[in-house]
């Protein structure tokens, strides 16, 4: 149950497409595209893709995994959509996610959780589970992921599969359905370094669209990959947070954990160990800010202008319409958290919850800011657990938020972070994930150290 559509016709048609621009001659290169009139065909012209289904595509049904979408098809292509059809990517369909973006394990979508390919009785991550299992289960080599607070990474983790969250800003947000708009991120998943780095640079660069999108150059990230594979990464700097390890850690996830840190010794690198004190109140802040945000952005769903409406027939005011519409097309989790956001914005209690959240944040930033002194990457495990078994944590927020422990840091810093597959739990037998950050638009360095694994 990896995906929430598949696009048929309308996929084909893009193969098609394809392929009559390589009969026409447009080989890499040859000046014509499939879909900007003059530009090169792509190296991945023609390659499939999942894409989740937060990211519009026009006249395509998107749901963001909630009922109050049902039936919504968006009038429009999202930046990124854009720039996959230009390259001639045939998108597949649309996959699976918790709704909203909101969850760790793809339980919360609204259309029943996806299963993970290593074993169906457990969880895929999330809010990704569809792309990472689409990957996983080789329905897909490439696929699209958003990540707010680890949405791309621990999936990645769990499924043996690779992902990043690019530098805040390094991809346009432009129809991506916000989830929190300070922290959300689109970014390239796919079954091995260099597919994921080809597919970055695909989807990368400054988007007049997205107010906060950063108008630098597209990261050489290919490059950078095979810098990593040639010349390797004899005397980079690779920092281990302190914080990120040991308690909450499961022990088959420390001990791949401890043999990444020796392959990279092995390969030449200089291991330093970074102390982040504020990490320890990194879940609190994320879980202040992110509610707050996504309260604000999900007021839109107001049964008036997207998809769902109950309640209108012959009865009462707007109000009641609205309230019987959100009351019935969001989750529980969705529910949870506007009232938590609206409680922290509310007058009186602004500067104690979220006031104080950004705080926090600014000093997780200067944490980062103090490790990358002495380190030019930092890695951790990229999940504290493997993948544990549907329905687990599904009545436990607080259990269910702790899976993100360790990708919550890069995202309140807006920093880039990946995770790429480092071995199979001597305890579970399953994948673990090892998360590798870059200062802000660091990205190359993140690749070639990503590139030792493969
Ligand atoms: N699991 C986290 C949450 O529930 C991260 C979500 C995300 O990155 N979209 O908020």
């Amino acid at each position: 149950h990896a995906f929430l559509h598949v696009s048929g016709e309308l996929a084909l048609a893009q193969a098609d497409a394809v392929d009559r621009a390589i009969a026409a001659g447009d080989g890499p290169g040859a000046g014509a595209g499939v879909g900007a009139a003059g530009a090169p065909l792509s190296p991945l012209a023609g390659v499939p893709l999942a894409l989740k289904d937060i990211v519009v595509q026009r006249g395509v049904p998107t749901t963001a995994g909630s009922k109050i979408l049902e039936g919504w098809r968006p009038p429009y292509d999202a930046t990124v959509t854009t720039r996959l059809l230009d390259a001639g990517v045939v998108i597949l369909g649309k996959t699976n996610l918790d709704e909203f973006a909101m969850g760790s394990s793809t339980e919360n979508s609204a259309y029943g959780p996806t299963r993970n390919p290593w074993d169906l009785s457990r969880i895929p991550g999330g809010s990704g589970g569809g792309s990472a299992a689409a990957l996983a289960a080789f329905e897909a080599p490439l696929a699209i992921g958003t990540d707010t607070g680890g949405s791309i990474r621990q999936p990645a983790a769990v499924t043996g599969t690779v992902g990043t969250k690019p530098t805040y800003g390094g991809v346009s947000r432009y129809g991506l359905i916000a989830l929190a708009s300070s922290l959300d991120q689109v970014g390239p998943c796919a079954r091995t370094v260099l597919d994921t780095a080809l597919l970055h640079e695909v989807i990368a660069g400054h988007d007049p669209r997205d107010s906060t999108s950063i108008p630098s150059p597209v990261p050489s990230v290919v490059q950078a990959v095979r810098r990593g594979q040639t010349d390797g990464i004899a005397g980079l700097r690779v920092g281990v947070v302190k914080q990120l390890r040991g308690e909450g850690y499961q022990p088959g996830v420390l001990a791949s954990f401890d043999a990444a840190v020796a392959t990279l010794t092995a390969a030449g690198a200089e291991i330093v160990e970074v102390d982040c004190p504020h990490f320890q109140y990194a879940l609190a802040a994320y879980y202040l800010i992110l509610p707050s945000e996504c309260s604000s952005n999900l007021a839109r769903f107001d049964a008036m202008r997207y998809g769902l409406r109950v309640g209108d027939n012959g009865i009462a005011s707007a109000e009641e319409v609205m309230s019987k519409t959100r009351g019935q097309g969001f989750g529980a989790e969705v529910k949870r958290r506007i009232i938590l956001g609206t409680y922290a914005l509310s007058a009186g209690y602004f500067d104690a919850y979220y006031g104080s959240a950004q705080k926090v944040r600014t000093l997780i930033r200067r944490d980062f800011e103090n490790a990358f002194q002495s380190a030019d990457v930092l890695i951790s495990p990229s999940s504290p657990v493997t993948a544990f078994p549907i329905g687990e944590k599904v009545n436990d927020p607080m259990a269910m938020y702790l899976n993100d422990l360790a990708t919550i840091p890069g995202s309140l810093a807006g920093i880039p972070a990946m995770s790429v597959p480092s071995g199979i739990a001597t305890d579970t037998g399953l994948p673990v994930g090892l998360q590798i950050m870059g200062p802000a638009l660091g990205e190359e360095q993140i690749y070639r150290v990503a590139a030792a694994f493969e």
